[in-house]
């Protein structure tokens, strides 16, 4: 769970004097940006055969995390909220709590040999 300590951290680092449309866009923007510096860390340790830059993974992991708790702020979203209607949503695509690929598949009207 997110906690308060950290929505606080964000609220003091989020506050700008851009409007709230730049704002919403510099953190959907950083977002991106931030998801791309994870899969690159990725990237190099599974395709250039590099040790895996943990500490590396885990400061960029904060930083996708820091805007994604900003762009909730921005929006008035609740982080409880949102993971709640998360565990809901692949709950009720996959009838429990672990990946089904044929009620994946069914519940985008597919069967498995759509996907094959
Ligand atoms: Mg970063």
């Amino acid at each position: 769970m997110i906690t308060k300590e950290f929505e606080l951290h964000v609220e003091g680092f989020a506050k700008s004097p851009l409007s709230s449309n730049d704002l919403k866009a510099n953190f959907a923007l950083g977002l991106a940006g931030e998801s791309g510096e994870v899969a690159d860390l990725i990237k190099k340790h599974l395709y250039h055969g590099l040790a895996l830059d943990r500490a590396g993974l885990v400061l960029e992991l904060g930083d996708l995390l820091w805007y994604w708790v900003a762009l909730t702020q921005a929006f008035d979203l609740s982080p409880s909220e949102i993971m709640a209607a998360n565990i809901a949503k692949l709950q009720s695509r996959h009838g429990g709590t672990s990946f089904d690929r044929a009620k994946a598949a069914a519940a985008k009207g597919e069967t498995l040999a759509d996907l094959d």
